[in-house]
């Protein structure tokens, strides 16, 4: 089959490598040059561990006291934009215990299987990308945290995931090259850790060697009934994959689908053979922040939740905020603020409920769409990808996908 994949980030990358495995000839358009996208600045965790949705209890309120300070973690830009409000409705409802309750088993479900994939992935020739299974530590401050992460223990535990309650002496000792101004910490023995950048940029040259087609700086504006139309002319296929992050709202309007999407911009800067140093991934639980060690010699810190339209100027005070965040943690630790050119953002495609879409369309048999992952996409991605392969190809499904419908709002 000739397959169009519209987006070259991983969810379009990773069903391009399943697709093209299974024989399909496969095109990907993409209206950038796939080299900077949400898909590479990220924190490349591989998270069984966030089995919670970014839609739960508490964020909607947590939410709004935030957005009195611009360095604050989550920040939603007051707008009458009607797309937002829709979506901020949505999300609002969808922010419940039962929803969480609901959600736990397919995101750990998708997790656990995406782990298992990149660890496959690893024994691909010519595939490279620092794929590091140290685990993750979520480090608490206040005394209320450590409440909560006794609960978090608990649910993992129940679901089957390793969590393990860290205290203050033990976590200077897995973390010893600095101090810490923590509590304690919660551990994630089973969290991995990629390099993004290399897995993108790996991925777009091993499957360029395997004959799949790149269309880049070609932006797909709609739909014929037997392939796409872009800026630089239609294309034809047999069937035509939806994975444009942020952008798949206003792509599935076209097909007369409702995906409710924000973008959720996040921010990050990355140093190489800097003095600030972690042995594996940390999340300051408070902070929401996220220190990534990379790739042998790089550490990146990033974060902050901003819905905003994709087109508005990245704002400085926030990135101000994250490296703020690491010094409460880490004292030790002053790092500058970077000139704008050395800061990088990307939109998160924030789904209403925080689960993926992805699934084919009933109106249009020959439409497939995977997308919405929110702040898992690099974690659900692989086993993104092979869903997508399997509902194609019309394989049995390595998992169900029923919570994923693509049409559930
Ligand atoms: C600061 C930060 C930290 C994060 N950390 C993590 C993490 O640790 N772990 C994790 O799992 N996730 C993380 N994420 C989230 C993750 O980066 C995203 O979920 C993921 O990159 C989304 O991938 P995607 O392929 O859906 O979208 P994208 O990477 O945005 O790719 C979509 C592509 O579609 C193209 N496109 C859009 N519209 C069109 C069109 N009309 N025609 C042609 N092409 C089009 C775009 O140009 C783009 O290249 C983080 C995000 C941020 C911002």
């Amino acid at each position: 089959m000739k397959i169009i994949i519209i987006g070259g980030g991983i969810i379009g990358l990773s069903s391009a490598l399943y697709l093209q495995a299974a024989g399909h000839n496969i095109t990907i358009v993409d209206r950038t040059d796939m080299l900077n996208g949400c898909s590479y600045g990220n924190a490349g965790y591989i998270c069984p561990s966030h089995f919670v949705p970014l839609a739960a209890p508490g964020i909607v309120w947590q939410g709004l006291k935030w957005m009195l300070n611009s360095k604050s973690p989550f920040y939603v830009k007051p707008s009458l934009n009607s797309a937002l409000v829709k979506w901020g409705l949505q999300f609002y409802k969808s922010a419940t215990q039962s929803h969480v309750e609901k959600s736990a088993v397919p995101l750990r479900d998708i997790a656990l299987l995406s782990k298992q994939l990149y660890e496959e992935w690893t024994k691909i020739p010519g595939l490279e990308f620092s794929y590091d299974p140290t685990g993750m530590l979520e480090l608490f401050q206040q005394e209320a945290s450590a409440h909560h992460a006794e609960h978090t223990i608990k649910a993992a535990k129940e679901l089957g995931i390793e969590a393990r309650l860290i205290d203050k002496a033990t976590l200077q000792q897995m973390e010893p090259d600095t101090e810490i101004n923590a509590l304690g910490a919660v551990y994630f023995p089973g969290d991995a850790q990629l390099y993004p950048n290399q897995l993108m940029t790996s991925l777009i040259a091993y499957l360029k060697s395997k004959g799949v087609q790149f269309e880049g700086n070609r932006e797909v504006t709609g739909f014929t009934k037997n392939g796409v139309i872009t800026s630089k002319g239609n294309l034809e296929a047999d069937h035509i994959v939806v994975a444009a992050g942020v952008w798949s709202g206003e792509l599935a309007k076209l097909l007369h689908l409702n995906i409710p999407m924000v973008g959720g911009r996040g921010y990050s800067v990355t140093y190489e053979d800097a003095p600030w140093k972690v042995r594996r991934s940390v999340i300051l639980s408070e902070a929401r922040v996220a220190i990534s060690p990379m790739n042998g010699n790089k550490i990146r810190f990033g974060g902050t939740m901003e819905i905003t339209p994709v087109n508005t100027p990245p704002r400085m005070e926030r990135v101000q905020g994250i490296l703020e965040s690491v010094k409460r943690y880490f004292p030790a630790y002053d790092i500058p603020l970077p000139t704008p050119d050395k800061v990088w953002h990307g939109y998160r495609p924030c789904s209403a409920d925080g689960l993926p879409h992805i699934g084919t369309l009933k109106n249009y048999p020959n439409v497939t769409v995977a997308t919405g992952h929110s702040m898992l996409g690099i974690s659900l991605g692989a086993a993104t990808g092979k869903l997508v392969s399997e509902i194609i190809t019309g394989d049995q499904l390595s998992m169900d996908i029923t919570p994923f419908k693509v049409d559930r709002f």
